[in-house]
């Protein structure tokens, strides 16, 4: 049986050179990979909320 030490959920692998980073590192140490940052998420979700108010108002002119 194979122990696998670097499965661990407190870090994550890195697409540019596969090496297990830390989960709260925004950089890979070893080839300087930036991780994409949790702000692009909370962008697409305004993005949405904008998407439905513009769906909102094309619903009422046509009521109107
Ligand atoms: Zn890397």
């Amino acid at each position: 049986m194979k122990i696998d030490a670097g499965h661990d959920f407190g870090t994550r692998e890195c697409p540019g050179c596969a090496m297990q980073v830390e989960a709260n590192h925004n950089r890979c140490p070893v080839c300087g990979y930036e991780f994409p940052q949790p702000g692009t998420l909370q962008k697409s979700t305004r993005w949405g909320a904008l998407v439905l108010l513009i769906i909102f108002v094309v619903v009422l002119l046509r009521l109107l």
